[in-house]
């Protein structure tokens, strides 16, 4: 009986908040962006010490955070009074876009929690529907995704944002793309996750602009070193691996 009360869920989630709250959260050395968590170094998550035990955001999406602020300092926002696409939507960059959306629709292949089931290359939406669209971190799981990247452009009005993330290796100037790479194991050896198709390089940027996109590009380098350690924008300890992630860009793909 008390094994099992020890196991059940009520309990796990009572030690969680426990942990969370008391044992991570002095001193007050970091913050999350999104939730407003603030302790300790954050949890790990494939890289040490970067995911908020709140939220769940990591890098990129307290990445996209950050150069949202910044972006709004400059000219109109693509959040504020919106028609928002989320594309395989996080509940963390949701705590960001959905408040501030006219309209918000979230859409995933398989996800239970999105609002549509929809293929990326093949979306049941009217040209030209949508403000803004959020993709982070989706184009390395699909195929075909220079037909993907024309599916955001077509479902965007002209001058509408997309706003893109994907793991890039560090120094890496060309995508590697293998055709010969097929297996789960083969993917998770080449592109460091058994369900990636490519490992992007420098030249992503390149691939959205030719689906017809203007495209900026912002990472930590935008932001003040302190605020950089403070909301963990930048891993605290890279991954020494060929296909490493450890620098981070949000692309701003405005619709031509
Ligand atoms: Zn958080």
């Amino acid at each position: 009986m008390l094994t099992r009360l020890r196991h059940s869920r009520p309990v796990g989630v009572m030690r969680y908040h426990l942990y969370r709250d008391l044992l991570l959260a002095r001193p007050r050395r970091h913050s999350c962006n999104i939730c407003g968590w603030q302790g300790r170094p954050f949890l790990t998550h494939l890289h040490r010490f970067v995911l908020c035990p709140k939220c769940g955001s990591q890098i990129r999406h307290r990445l996209i955070a950050a150069a949202l602020e910044g972006h709004e300092a400059g000219t109109r926002t693509p959040l504020d009074g919106a028609r928002i696409l989320h594309i395989s939507p996080e509940y963390c960059l949701g705590l960001v876009v959905r408040p501030r959306a006219w309209l918000y629709v979230s859409a995933d292949w398989a996800a239970a929690d999105a609002m549509l089931r929809q293929d990326i290359t093949r979306m049941p939406f009217r040209d030209g529907v949508f403000d803004t669209l959020m993709a982070c971190d989706v184009l390395e799981h699909v195929a075909d995704d220079r037909t993907a990247l024309a599916e955001c452009r077509r479902v965007l009005r002209p001058k509408g944002m997309a706003i893109l993330t994907v793991p890039q290796s560090d120094g890496q100037e060309t995508t590697n793309e293998n055709p010969a790479v097929q297996t789960p194991e083969e993917r998770a050896t080449t592109y460091g996750q058994s369900d990636h198709v490519r490992n992007y390089g420098d030249d992503f940027a390149d691939r959205v602009a030719a689906a017809g996109f203007r495209v900026t590009c912002v990472d930590s380098s935008a932001f003040a070193p302190a605020f950089v350690q403070q909301h963990v924008l930048k891993p605290p300890v890279p991954l020494n691996a060929a296909w490493g992630w450890n620098h981070r860009r949000v692309y701003f793909a405005q619709a031509a």
